[in-house]
């Protein structure tokens, strides 16, 4: 026979308040089993805890009472599968959103994106949309004896990658990781689109990982976004220059194990270009179950010229070599064209590649 209990000790019970408890039973949600006629105290079973557990961790959840209700009515376990994926999807758009607030903040108040109310023809807007690319492209595989460097122009986007891993992992690699970014942005060309497209070619790269044999590339990339303008995304070593008004300068970071050690002062600039580690990539796209990726919005004025560029051809030449080729009398083939063939003259270790883009 069940014990009947005061509402509060069955509150104390079941981890749900008194007022939760009457609150519920006016939803029609766990009714009390008795209520003394002349007070009106309301008594709940010893049998009722059962439910009134499962209530309370449904609410946990953020089920809705009225749901609640329903689930009681008919419960199956259809119902808590598809609640589940109801908060596997409410938690996804939340973390996403997050990381386009991540992203807006990381590019400044001047790149947020346009208002749709924004009926002006010479907004930003119609700005971004006519952002196209004139590039020139070069690659080789100096002394190696496969090319394990990528890269892909398609519009607004232009990408290099540099497969790590020897043999045809590196070339499997460093392919695969811009076929799925490249096809990812086309679909979704804004900043989180770009952010979860290089998520997904590290999926790609996990996910074809068989055995010892880990595929591994770097990414650098320069993107036209649809809310936030140009943007370059890097994860590794491959890197993004910039030319304006006669001045070259880096837009990324190396992630190397030496770069790091700079950055955190551990280790100065001088010893680490001759630091056994030098080459070491601190972080790589496809070798960890997640990538952080380096993304931030680039500043651009009419005339400026870009360069991606792998490790092999920055460590055959100096800054003045690069900035010399890529001087605006010169094509972006003809400069591209002429970064590679001046690396290719000191016989070069490693694949290189090159993309100018105006
Ligand atoms: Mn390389």
């Amino acid at each position: 026979m069940d014990e009947l209990l005061s509402i509060g000790d069955f509150a104390a019970e079941c981890g749900l308040s008194p007022k939760m408890l009457r609150s519920y039973a006016a939803a029609g949600l766990l009714a009390p089993a008795a209520v003394d006629s002349s007070t009106g105290y309301r008594y709940y079973s010893t049998g009722q805890l059962h439910q009134a557990r499962v209530i309370a961790l449904l609410r946990r959840a953020e089920v809705p009472v009225e749901a609640i209700g329903r689930f009681f009515d008919d419960p199956d376990n259809d119902q808590l599968d598809r609640w589940e994926q109801q908060i596997s999807e409410e938690s996804t758009g939340r973390r996403q959103a997050l990381a386009e607030a991540r992203a807006a903040l990381a590019l400044g108040p001047t790149a947020s994106p346009p208002r749709r109310s924004d009926a002006s023809p010479s907004s930003k807007r119609g700005e971004e949309m006519s952002l196209t690319f004139t590039t020139g492209t070069a690659t080789a595989r100096g002394r190696r004896d496969t090319n394990e460097d990528a890269m892909v122009v398609n519009g607004a986007f232009c990408a290099i990658a540099d497969g790590i891993g020897g043999l045809q992992n590196g070339e499997v690699a460093s392919a695969l990781a811009l076929e799925t970014i490249n096809a990812a942005f086309a679909k979704d060309s804004t900043i989180a689109g770009l952010l979860r497209a290089c998520a997904q070619a590290n999926d790609a790269l996990q996910r074809s990982t068989d055995g010892d044999a880990t595929l591994g590339t770097t990414v650098t990339a320069l993107a036209g976004t649809d809310d936030l303008g140009l943007v370059v995304v890097n994860v590794g070593d491959s890197r993004l220059y910039r030319l304006r008004g006669g001045r070259l300068e880096l837009l990324t970071r190396d992630h190397t194990v030496t770069a790091d050690m700079v950055r955190e002062h551990e280790l100065n600039a001088e010893d680490a270009e001759s630091h056994p580690h030098r080459k070491v990539l601190s972080r790589a796209v496809g070798v960890g179950t997640t990538v952080e990726v380096d993304y931030s919005g680039v500043q651009r004025r009419p005339g400026d010229r870009f360069l991606l560029c792998t490790d092999g051809l920055y460590d055959s030449l100096s800054f003045d070599d690069l900035k010399a080729a890529l001087a605006p009398d010169s094509s972006p083939q003809q400069s591209a064209d002429q970064l590679v063939a001046q690396a290719l003259a000191k016989d070069p270790e490693d694949n290189l590649t090159a993309v100018v883009i105006d």
